[in-house]
């Protein structure tokens, strides 16, 4: 009798499990763990945690100063390799709840999808994941790595207790690679690996101009809220359309040769673009140029702004109050406290007045790709998908990665299951079931692929991507 590849015998258990593990998943959706939602979190969590354990792998929900953390490892050996991942159970708000077909705490398959708030983002994804393990024990595999696991429950808010945790637990969390199981591929669908996110700066700038509303024939004597406002934003940009602050393009650092090349390989589909954003002339976007300002440079964005009367009618009032919402992302190696002070100092010169209030803010941060290992993981994954791979050197958005990278001190990476139009944080958001079933695929097959020869080995010269 020849024996069956590893791989068949993966492909055959996925599918003879096939109706277990959509209603496994089904169960896991049902838990609507909305991030503020702090008791169903709970429940949720403690559900995760006693199919982890059931599945054999050693587990604590540690309850932490918000939702609760999982943490859970199966070693297979003290000189084997170690393989983190890393992913989130809560979920965003599913309003506006009319919206949805079918209602988002009530999963349905339906074409093939599961309909569901979370099914993509990131519920199926950790299910994919704790499956491939389960996948490997009822086949008598040994994973080739030690597996262990970290899933938060804040990751919808920020993950505001994210960092100390993992400070705190650093020795328990060790690992040699970690990978984030979240997000969603490229628009290509083809598979995809994301290396780093760019900052954040969320704040609140208001200004209070009068105590009192006056009369508008009072406008040449007292100051207008609403046209401070207009002034303030428009301070903020030069008409090149370069931000205007001190020092918010200090301290960028260039794509590298290897990042560079990827950028050149990324596709980017115009015509959606016209379509939905009404830009015309998406056609003639450099594409390069555009993924390049994206990943590598930061941004300024008012993203609200509110002052003055604009109900029915009119109102003959001078406003006295007004408030503008501005959200920046920083470029890798960028200072998020040292932007905070130039804005600071920028509104003090231009609006006294006005105050400015922190809401949050993310340090940027970026795997080396040209690590050793960051290389293997790459040749391994392009072994098991293929060639065509998409290669992303930063998200445009931003994430906890600084927590794996700068406090646990390891190579991280996205490698997102679901796939592009899984309209997370939407109405209507699902998951395909092939996409679901490849993730358990995938995740089995790295394991068994991942050997410590693989993630240490020296290959200096090795292309990641012929
Ligand atoms: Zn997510």
């Amino acid at each position: 009798v020849i024996a069956m590849s590893l791989h068949s015998q993966l492909l055959k258990w996925i599918k003879k499990n096939a109706e277990t593990h959509l209603e496994l998943l089904c169960k896991f959706l049902a838990l609507p763990s909305v991030t503020c939602e702090k008791q169903t979190a709970k429940q949720c969590a403690s559900w995760l945690g006693t199919l982890m354990q059931q599945y054999g792998i050693e587990t604590k929900v540690f309850e932490a100063q918000g939702n609760p953390i999982l943490v859970g490892e199966k070693i297979i050996g003290q000189n084997k390799p170690t393989v983190l991942f890393y992913g989130h159970y809560d979920v965003q708000p599913a309003e506006p709840l009319e919206d949805w077909v079918s209602p988002p705490f009530s999963p349905d398959i339906r074409d093939n999808r599961v309909f569901a708030r979370g099914a993509a983002d990131d519920k199926g994804q950790i299910l994919s994941c704790l499956l491939a393990l389960r996948a490997l024990d009822d086949l008598s595999v040994r994973p080739l790595a030690n597996v262990k696991f970290l899933f938060e429950g804040e990751e919808e808010e920020g993950s505001p207790h994210l960092a100390e945790f993992v400070e705190e637990h650093r020795q328990y969390l060790k690992a040699d690679f970690a990978i984030a199981v979240d997000g969603n591929r490229h628009y290509s669908d083809k598979p995809t690996l994301i290396f780093g996110v760019r900052g954040g700066l969320w704040v609140e700038l208001s200004i209070n101009t009068s105590q009192r509303e006056f009369h508008v024939s009072y406008e040449d004597v007292v100051p207008n809220a609403a046209e401070e406002v207009t002034r303030i934003i428009s301070s903020l940009t030069a008409s090149n359309g370069l931000v205007t602050l001190p020092g918010f393009y200090d301290d960028i650092i260039p794509p590298s040769q290897t990042e560079q090349r990827w950028l050149e390989d990324l596709r980017f589909d115009s015509n959606v673009l016209a379509s939905e954003s009404g830009r015309q002339d998406a056609a003639q976007i450099d594409t390069v140029e555009f993924y390049r300002k994206m990943m590598f440079s930061p941004t300024l964005t008012v993203t609200g702004v509110s002052a003055g009367y604009v109900g029915s009618g009119t109102k003959a009032a001078i406003p006295t109050r007004g408030m503008i919402k501005v959200d920046i992302r920083l470029a890798p190696n960028q200072d998020p406290d040292k932007i905070l002070e130039s804005l600071n100092k920028h509104l003090g010169d231009v609006c006294p007045e006005a105050s400015l209030k922190l809401i949050s803010k993310l340090p940027p941060s970026r795997t080396n790709v040209e690590l050793t290992s960051v290389k293997q993981f790459i040749c391994t994954f392009v072994e098991i998908m293929g060639n065509d791979v998409i290669l992303i050197p930063s998200f445009g958005g931003s994430g906890p990665h600084y927590v794996f990278l700068d406090i646990l001190k390891v190579p991280f990476v996205w490698m997102p299951l679901a796939w592009s139009d899984c309209k997370a944080h939407g109405a209507n958001e699902n998951l395909s079931v092939t996409s679901f079933q490849q993730g358990i695929e995938i995740v089995a097959t790295l394991l068994t692929s991942l050997g410590i020869e693989k993630l240490h080995k020296d290959v200096p010269n090795i292309d990641p991507r012929p």
